[in-house]
């Protein structure tokens, strides 16, 4: 289809090469701003809440030299996205954090902008959890998506992060086909039994050199397969928040406290397109 750039100068860029992290990449954190806390407090970050209710302060502080990482759908499901939010967009502000979309958030960016988008899949969770958060922390949370990269690569190319996945073809471009793999990763354009898109195992067929770590499909575990990781645990599923740990390799991971929705599709990895050769 369209092959137009999507980059255009307030989004920052996707070419971060030249930061060799080490970083703490977080899974799809969905509204579950409890596990968030957690696991940031197991990763060695400090956050303080200060204010009142309507001019709320965040402040982390991170572990020497460390950043995060979040992969994306910061939204929807879960029981707390507004305070997600903020603690979030408060890291990125600091500079202890980058993000890159999810295709929740983008739908959500939508929502905000007052377009029309069925309030499907946890948006209507999101959506009365903003009922009274006033404008401008609105307008601060459309700014904030509207200014992410669909994908970051960096450490010398060692490393990409995306919230569906990447091709290694992909990096370095942007044109709509990228942003779309970014957020929806390899589908098919049907639905399946539960009506939800159907997609395709992409990352069974990866070959390529830079490790690719991505959200999006909830795994019971984070596994490598190739030379990509998969970090959505489920947590708004009552699964697990799941961070690796760059260049380390190590996988860190706290218990949902709860399942905030039930899911209608198992968890794993989606089957192979057909065809493939894995
Ligand atoms: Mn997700």
């Amino acid at each position: 289809m369209t092959d137009s750039k999507f980059s255009d100068s307030a989004r920052g860029p996707s070419d971060r090469r030249d930061d060799p992290g080490p970083f703490d990449i977080i899974g799809d954190v969905h509204g579950c701003a409890t596990e968030l806390e957690h696991l940031l407090g197991r990763l060695g970050y400090r956050v303080r809440w200060s204010g009142e209710p309507g001019a709320v302060h965040v402040d982390v502080t991170a572990p020497a030299g460390r950043r995060a990482i979040f992969v994306g759908d910061l939204v929807d499901r879960g029981p707390r996205s507004p305070d997600v939010l903020r603690v979030i967009m408060a890291m990125v502000a600091q500079g202890v954090a980058y993000a890159v979309p999810g295709n929740h958030d983008v739908k959500f960016v939508r929502w905000l902008e007052g377009k029309t988008v069925a309030t499907t899949h946890g948006l209507d969770r999101t959506a009365a959890q903003f009922e009274g958060e006033p404008k401008a922390f609105r307008a601060e949370v459309r700014t904030f998506f509207n200014g992410l990269p669909f994908y970051l690569w960096l450490d010398g190319g060692r490393l990409a992060v995306a919230h569906a996945g990447i091709k290694s073809e992909m990096l370095g471009e942007a044109t709509g086909d990228v942003r779309r793999f970014c957020l929806y990763g390899e589908t098919s354009g049907e639905t399946d039994k539960f009506g939800l898109p159907i997609r395709y195992h992409w990352a069974a067929e990866y070959r390529g050199k830079t490790s690719i770590v991505y959200g999006h499909t909830p795994v019971p575990d984070a596994d490598w397969v190739n030379n990509t990781i998969c970090v959505d645990t489920g947590c708004c599923f009552g699964g697990k928040l799941t961070a690796l740990r760059w260049p380390e390799r190590e996988i860190v991971s706290v218990a949902a406290e709860g399942v905030y929705t039930v899911p209608v599709r198992p968890f794993g990895h989606p089957p192979l397109r057909p065809g493939a050769v894995a």
